[in-house]
């Protein structure tokens, strides 16, 4: 398998935007924001990840209630154009008037002008097509450049992309694992068909309510102790993998320790041999036969 010297994916140029390639780890903040760790140490985190070329920084208005925006915009004091920086709208605020709203007080609490991307968090239940148009007043208002949506399944998304302005959508983020892999049977061909990239969520299994211990599994530790690096290095390279020849995927996994942003940056570094491939699906096969879409 061929890699690019650092593994980048490209959010390709729009009808507004010129295409902008990244690294393909980004930094997550989850339970940021909420009091389990010093506050100093999270924004060190997500500053030192910055440094080390993990540029794209997910947020949501739903972490922390507001509270890890505030902990994103204080880490970016100084160095918001480092970041491609991404928040997510509740689907209850994604209607014509309320997302302008929310976004709003988005923006407030991350003290920028404007965010990079934004995503509907999930689908609910006002219609899509007043969604769309709330993006794009945003986006002339010049107050995001890009939308997208998260944990949205194949119906979901044909649906969105058929809808007038719809096909704009950047990305798609959701659940996507070693030990999750349902989206690879049919989700992840339509993303490529599209050509949207795709925003991994929860790649080191690591917390939520589906947490697993891969970094205990024999097979993880096997061939991650093969290669010289740790499980979680393993499974952040093999969640950014090519496929189909394409890197299209960019992990966004979240770290308050110093060691674990260093170590999650060091995975761009990560090539995995086909011998690597082959033994880690064999212990975990891909699905071969649509199932429902994984989510927190
Ligand atoms: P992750 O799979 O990223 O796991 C995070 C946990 O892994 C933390 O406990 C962290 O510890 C630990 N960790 C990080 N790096 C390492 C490492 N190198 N070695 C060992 N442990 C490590 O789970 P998340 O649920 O946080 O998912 C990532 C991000 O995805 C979220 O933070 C959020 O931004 C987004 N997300 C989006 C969802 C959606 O619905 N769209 C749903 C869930 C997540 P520590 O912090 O102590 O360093």
């Amino acid at each position: 398998m061929s890699y690019p010297s650092t593994p980048r994916v490209t959010f390709p140029a729009t009808a507004h935007e010129a295409a902008i390639t990244l690294p393909a780890i980004g930094q997550g903040t989850w339970y940021m924001g909420e009091n389990l760790a010093p506050r100093r140490d999270e924004v060190r985190a997500l500053q030192r990840g910055l440094e080390l070329g993990l540029r794209l920084i997910d947020t949501a208005e739903m972490y922390a209630d507001g509270g890890a925006e505030e902990v994103v915009g204080e880490a970016l004091t100084g160095r918001r154009d480092q970041a491609f920086l991404v928040s997510k709208v509740y689907p209850w605020n994604a209607g014509r008037d309320s997302a302008l709203a929310a976004c709003e007080r988005s923006l407030k609490r991350l003290g920028t002008d404007h965010l990079d991307l934004y995503l509907l968090h999930w689908p609910g239940d006002i219609p899509l097509e007043e969604t769309l148009e709330a993006f794009e007043r945003l986006r002339e208002q010049g107050k995001i450049r890009r939308f997208g949506v998260s944990n949205f399944d194949v119906n979901e998304l044909e649906a969105l992309t058929t809808l007038s302005g719809g096909d704009a959508c950047a990305v798609n983020q959701v659940l996507y694992h070693l030990g999750s892999r349902g989206i690879e049977h049919s989700l992840r061909p339509l993303m490529q068909r599209l050509g949207m990239p795709l925003m991994a969520y929860c790649p080191l299994a690591q917390a939520g309510q589906l947490r697993q211990d891969l970094f205990g599994h024999p097979v993880v530790r096997e061939v991650a102790g093969g290669l010289g690096i740790t499980p979680a290095q393993l499974l952040l390279a093999w969640a950014i993998r090519p496929v189909n020849g394409r890197c299209d995927t960019i992990a966004i996994p979240k770290a308050v320790r110093l060691e674990h942003v260093e170590q999650n940056a060091g995975a761009l570094a990560v090539e995995l041999d086909d011998d690597a491939l082959a033994r880690l699906d064999e212990a975990f096969p891909a699905p071969r036969k649509k199932v429902p879409l994984d989510i927190v």
